[in-house]
């Protein structure tokens, strides 16, 4: 009897840690605290700038950044479809896209306060780890590589979730690294500020190693390759280019190439990387020298549906998502990933905030799982089966730009996908048009071969 009870017992064991962990990834929620339903086009929200804003609904606008109410709706939509997340990852952009002038330090304060709290009071024992985006500084986007007293007040809102180390480490550069709660999991997040590395930022534009946040990051890799611990880097700006137009940069040239550098060394401990900034939904592959996939990063969509000013973007908006996670808590690999939207144009329409699955990547691209091998099989599939990478492109702005991607479309899209370093972006770039070019002479010369063909007497 007492071995049929141990048998059970085990079974059951087996069954609870074969389920997989799960976390949230929240980015870019851009609270514009100013958002009124007005009928007067001029007074529905600052963040929307000179742009008339005509039939605003009480959830959001598409040129305008978060109502309140929007934010409030994302967070609980995340309680009510998954209420025990392991933890919440979050990649910051807290405040609205307005002038300096019109947010001050306080205010910028206020609103990362205001977020904090009300991720604590639905999520009150989940571990959040959360970076600073570069609209979470006054005057945004310049990040001193010292410490000052936004970092210290930003650590104070945050250490809760802080250990005491982790604080101090705060107050000095906004960036920290903790293990992971969970005894059971062998892994670290590692919290990057990559605000540091922006190109906006003037602040850094000269240092080679702004508040040593690299050579800290290869110590922490290094110990943890030591220690035999997994890691999940996240950060707000990402390095690479933006897929929505060409030749954007987020990160300065030297600082990419130092990024780049660190994941081609620590390749073997970072098992996903998950950064915010763009709004969009998409991912990045790494590559060895050789051309083999090392590490994959996932870009999460913004909470916000702000319509981007960003020039040469075409229909620059998206639906707000949030993103869910599985992973083996054992071995911290990604398994699934499920992006959950709201339509914003019928919640609207309907005044009904409705959360809903917009897709799963391992169904969307038919693969196993989310490793590094299944996204660069994903990508693989994205570059060469245009449903696919049409369903990549809806995907990108959540569901919200339903357009053809044509052939530039394509190739800015896979280029930035395939190729986070500079030279090789251009490259890729230049490829693909000598490509299509060739492509263009070939059909051109098809017709001119069946013209003289038609001619022939
Ligand atoms: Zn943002
Ligand atoms: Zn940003």
């Amino acid at each position: 009897m007492r071995l049929l009870m141990w048998l059970i017992f085990l079974a059951l064991w087996g069954v609870a840690s074969a389920e997989p962990g799960k976390f949230w990834h929240i980015s870019d929620l851009h609270l514009d605290p100013n958002y009124t339903v007005s009928q007067d086009p001029h007074k529905v929200c600052p963040s929307a700038g000179d742009q008339l804003v005509y039939n605003a609904g009480p959830w959001g606008d598409y040129l305008c950044d978060s109502p309140w109410a929007l934010i409030n709706s994302s967070i609980y939509a995340m309680k009510e479809i998954e209420p025990k997340p392991d933890f919440i990852l979050w990649t910051g952009d807290d405040t609205p896209h307005v002038p300096n002038e019109n947010l001050g330090e306080a205010a910028v304060l206020e609103i990362v306060g205001r977020l904090t709290s009300l991720i604590r009071e639905v999520f009150p024992d989940t571990k959040v780890y959360a970076a600073m985006g570069n609209h979470d500084f006054h005057p945004k986007s310049q990040f001193p590589a010292k410490s000052n007293n936004i970092y210290h007040q930003v650590a104070e809102l945050w250490r809760p979730w802080l250990n005491n180390e982790s604080v101090a480490l705060f107050k000095e550069g906004a960036f920290y690294s903790e293990s992971l709660l969970d005894p059971s999991s062998p892994g670290r997040v590692v919290v990057l500020n990559t605000n540091l590395y922006y190109s906006n930022n003037r602040l850094t534009a000269d240092l080679p190693d702004p508040s040593q946040q690299f050579q800290w990051l290869d110590g922490v890799l290094t110990n943890a390759s030591q220690a035999g611990e997994m890691v999940y880097i996240i950060g707000h700006v990402p390095p690479g280019f933006f897929e929505k137009t060409r030749n954007k940069a987020w990160f300065r040239e030297g600082f990419n190439k130092e990024y780049l550098k660190l994941v081609q060394k620590h390749h073997k401990v970072i098992v996903g990387q998950f950064f915010g900034h763009q709004h969009t939904d998409s991912f990045r592959m790494f590559y060895s020298d050789a051309g083999e996939p090392i590490s994959v990063m996932f870009l999460a969509p913004g909470v916000t549906p702000w319509k981007t000013t960003l020039v040469g973007v075409v229909n620059g908006s998206n639906n707000p998502g949030i993103r869910l996670f599985e992973y083996d808590r054992a071995t911290l690999s990604l398994q699934d990933m499920r992006t959950y939207f709201m339509d914003l144009r019928q919640a609207n329409v309907q005044n009904n905030p409705r959360w809903e699955l917009e897709y799963r990547v391992t169904e969307a691209y038919g693969v196993p799982n989310a490793s590094v091998h299944s996204m660069q099989a994903a990508a693989t599939g994205i570059a060469n089966d245009q449903d696919k990478l049409q369903r990549y492109y809806v995907y990108n702005s959540v569901s919200y730009n339903t357009a053809a991607c044509g052939e530039t479309c394509r190739m800015e899209f896979l280029c930035a996908m395939q190729e986070v370093d500079f030279n090789a972006y251009y490259t890729c770039l230049s490829n693909a048009g000598a490509r299509s070019g060739l492509g263009a002479l070939l059909v051109l010369l098809g017709m001119l071969l069946s013209l003289h063909v038609l001619l022939k007497p």
